[in-house]
């Protein structure tokens, strides 16, 4: 067993099965151990390769979409711009390299990670660092951005068995780590034997105090992942290590535990908050939409190797690739504001 292991098996030993919200909070934010909390998972030494470290392409396209936003809302003088889990630090740089506007941008960052952190302040020196969106400064207007933000929040599972809803839970049989179930305990739609249904009460607060800084400071927010735009039934809890699935019960704390993101569930909690929504729409259709391949065919005529960036193009936009599995959604309180690309 490693450290988190051994950390966990005590602690279920002493207080009995943890839900699934609560096995990826330890397991990926444990303060010592957690998976994001010591290492960089990022890139093609690590573990998973998220769109702005594929190509700067995708942060070129979010930052042409920031610079649309700044001009409908008439060029404020200063704005922040927010971006929450920013793993490296790799997409606000490109974001902000392009802007014509980047003296009067403040940009802060929301991130857990230590580690994670000091890369963040190698890409992006001047950045301020938060523990949650609340803290953020609402006396100017805020462009917000996550990308693989939502699916590393926690969310909770349950199965219909025997007819009835049942919560899943990580239990320990000897010294090993097993799912158990325990009753359900919450209202969940109509299932049917072997259905499994996910929820995920914090990615939905997240949201609703994301929603809380745009109604206070003017502003508009996007959220890029994968996931479903309806809600619907699925065990989309996964592990991966070194680029490839990995069985979610060994190397806790050792492979990133992310599961895919509810939009719809997502929609209404903003909904609920009296935001305007968005989307979801398609991640290759939205970069299409905001030109990414003009963007491409530009840059290949420059480069030596423009068979890497008509791969990097496929990565992002394909059906089979990135392109239909990710979305965008976006939320703002602003009448006027229309967001490019949906
Ligand atoms: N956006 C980056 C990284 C995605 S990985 C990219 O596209 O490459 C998820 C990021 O969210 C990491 O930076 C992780 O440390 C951070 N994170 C996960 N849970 C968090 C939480 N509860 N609060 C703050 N940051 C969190």
């Amino acid at each position: 067993m490693n450290q988190l292991e051994t950390f966990l098996a005590a602690h279920i030993k002493s207080h009995g099965p943890i839900d699934v919200g609560q096995f990826m909070t330890m397991a990926l934010g444990h303060p010592q151990h957690g998976y994001y909390m010591k290492q960089d998972p990022f890139g093609r030494g690590g573990d998973f390769t998220t769109a702005p470290e594929i190509s700067q392409m995708f942060g070129e396209m979010i930052g042409a979409w920031a610079a649309d936003i700044w001009m409908q809302m008439g060029s404020p003088a200063r704005i922040s711009l927010v971006e929450c889990g920013p793993g490296r630090g790799t997409l606000m740089a490109d974001i902000v390299r392009i802007l014509p506007f980047k003296d009067q941008c403040d940009v802060h960052f929301v991130e857990m990670s230590p580690v994670l952190r000091e890369l963040q302040r190698k890409a992006v020196p001047k950045a301020t660092w938060h523990e949650s969106v609340e803290s953020i400064p609402d006396n100017q207007p805020v462009i917000l951005i996550g990308n693989e933000f939502l699916d590393a929040l926690p969310m909770r599972q349950y199965e219909f068995v025997n007819g009835t809803w049942a919560e899943r839970v990580v239990a320990i049989d000897g010294d090993g780590f097993v799912w158990g179930r325990r009753a359900a305990g919450v209202a969940l739609p109509a299932g049917k034997d072997g259905d499994v249904f996910e929820v995920a009460p914090v990615r939905e607060s997240f949201t609703q105090n994301m929603c809380a800084l745009l109604k206070r400071a003017g502003g508009v927010g996007i959220m890029i992942d994968y996931g479903h735009s309806v809600s619907g039934m699925g065990d989309t809890l996964q592990a991966v290590a070194k680029h490839k699935y990995a069985p979610v019960l060994e190397n806790i704390g050792d492979a990133d535990l992310t599961s895919h993101v509810d939009f719809e569930a997502i929609g209404a909690a903003a909904a609920q908050a009296g935001a305007k929504v968005l989307g979801a729409v398609e991640q290759g259709e939205f970069l299409q939409r905001l030109g990414i391949t003009a963007r491409a065919a530009y840059l290949a005529s420059k480069s030596k190797d423009a068979g890497a960036i008509e791969t990097a193009l496929k990565r992002l936009t394909d059906s089979d690739q990135m392109g239909t599995l990710f979305k965008v959604m976006a939320f703002t309180y602003d009448p006027v504001l229309q967001p490019a690309g949906f």
